[in-house]
């Protein structure tokens, strides 16, 4: 028996028309990757590497929503894997469902958001099957990329720069109806043109850790790098690292990329990043056993930094938090700038802020991106100036798998999600431009 589903995999496979695809009867239950709100303590007292999301993770039909005006229906060919998904199913530093709570009682909208499961996932390519009323600019059959950045353009503090708009929200993490499912519900304003040169699982990884790294490397938002500059970036290869890494280059700086692992070393060299460290070979202790910091260590990173690149870096790529904050305060040039968009390793953070005032640096918090630097940043990756860091493929089955890995760092840039697509490989409609950035394009799973 065809279910409905089968049947808007096969017309998407087949590219129908907008027309037959609006056409198309929707199903009531969709397979999703979801957590439970009655399993949200199950792993209460444990420490955070002993939570799995491989108990947690479900991937289980749930009842498909209507969509609001503002809305569209997306059949989602892949998705991928961010670390929030590793937070949501790990239930830190909160469980999701507080913000779908809060989410549920902002509107009658909001109110299908409140369920007791939270479909996560937040990133997506596919193909527009449906638009609520009042979408204006995609129609059915559009192939398109999903931004996460989920705000209601209703409230004024969303009118300039929009990641400063009070309810803010990232879709898939503080909404519902996230990527990681075989339909997903999505606002107009979150969607972008797919990348013709990519297949469906190169087109959805980029959009979440490509659009954070824009922002905090490219825009006047961020710390607007500027020819010249020196950038350290932490976790190079990881992925909102290996972004950056590619943003310095396109802006004319030079990265100093820090990283665990000779494998993870040569991945940078084949990307032409000369300036590498091994943090794991140099042994750094910033923390010392008794848990204090230790300067001397801060030290010896700041003289290695200018062993490899010959300066002190102008701008640090901060995410890895507690470890690292401290020397990435002390190593930053006079006048330099911390971007900070995380904290990995905790984020209760300890710093001299001696090194702070008296060298006149600049620490600055950074999220997500605002729809034009999304844009933005997706348009480097339609025009090839930017590629996508894909190193391995699951299946939908296999998310809990998939975000155990990125939990224990043991990926390499981003790993993709496959959903109604059947295979790798499908979704490409520039097959000349692939050709020609084939090498680009395939790197990280060269290297994986
Ligand atoms: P990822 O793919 O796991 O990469 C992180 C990299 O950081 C790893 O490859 C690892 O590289 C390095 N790292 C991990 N722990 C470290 C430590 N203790 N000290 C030094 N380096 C460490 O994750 P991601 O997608 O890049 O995300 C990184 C963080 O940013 C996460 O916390 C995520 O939630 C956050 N994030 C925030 C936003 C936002 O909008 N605010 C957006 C995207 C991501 P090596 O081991 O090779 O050094």
């Amino acid at each position: 028996m065809t279910t409905e589903i089968d049947a808007i995999r096969t017309a998407v496979l087949e590219g129908a028309p907008g027309d037959g695809l609006a056409a198309l009867p929707l199903p009531e239950g969709v397979r999703g990757a979801l957590v439970r709100a009655d399993e949200q303590e199950m792993f209460a007292g444990m420490a955070s590497e002993e939570k799995d999301p491989r108990t947690s993770v479900h991937v289980e039909e749930f009842p498909f929503p209507e969509i609001a005006p503002d809305e569209v229906v997306l059949a989602v060919m892949a998705s991928s894997i961010n670390f929030n998904t590793v937070w949501t199913s790990i239930f830190e530093p909160l469980p999701t469902f507080g913000f779908l709570k809060r989410l549920g009682k902002e509107s009658v909208w909001g109110a299908r958001h409140d369920q007791p499961f939270h479909v996560i996932g937040s990133d997506a390519a596919g193909v527009v099957l449906r638009v609520g009323s009042a979408v204006r600019n995609w129609k059915p059959g559009d192939n398109v990329t999903v931004h996460c950045n989920y705000l209601d353009d209703q409230d004024p503090s969303a009118h300039d720069d929009s990641m400063m708009a009070t309810n803010q929200r990232i879709w898939g993490f503080e909404s519902n109806f996230g990527g990681l499912a075989d339909l997903s519900v999505v606002k107009a304003n979150q969607l972008m043109p797919k990348p013709a040169h990519l297949t469906w699982e190169e087109a959805a990884v980029n959009a979440l850790c490509n659009s954070t790294s824009y922002r905090m490397i490219v825009s006047p938002n961020g710390s607007h790098m500027t020819q010249g500059q020196t950038v350290l970036v932490w976790g190079a290869t990881g992925g909102i690292g290996a972004y950056a890494c590619q943003y310095v280059r396109n802006g004319g700086g030079t990265p100093v990329a820090v990283v665990s692992s000779e494998k993870r070393v040569a991945l940078l060299n084949d990307m032409g990043i000369e300036a590498v460290i091994d943090r794991r070979a140099e042994g750094y202790n910033f923390w010392n056993a008794e848990g204090v910091q230790d300067p001397s260590e801060w030290k010896r990173f700041g003289k290695k930094i200018r062993e490899v690149a010959g300066t002190d870096p102008d701008i640090v790529f901060e995410h890895p938090g507690r470890s690292t904050m401290g020397a990435s305060v002390f190593v930053a040039k006079r006048g330099g700038m911390i971007i900070t968009c995380a904290a990995t390793s905790g984020f209760m953070i300890e710093y001299d802020n001696r090194y702070l005032w008296m060298n006149l640096k600049t620490l600055k918090g950074c999220h997500f991106a605002n729809y034009r630097e999304a844009w933005e940043a997706n348009r480097a990756v339609c025009e090839g100036r930017v590629h996508p860091t894909l190193s391995k493929v699951f299946t939908l089955a296999d998310v809990g798998e998939a975000a155990y890995q990125v939990h224990h760092n043991m990926h390499e840039g981003k790993l993709g999600v496959l959903c109604l697509a059947p295979e790798e490989g499908l979704g490409v409609t520039d097959g000349e431009m692939r050709e020609r950035l084939l090498p680009e394009i395939t790197l990280f799973r060269r290297h994986a």
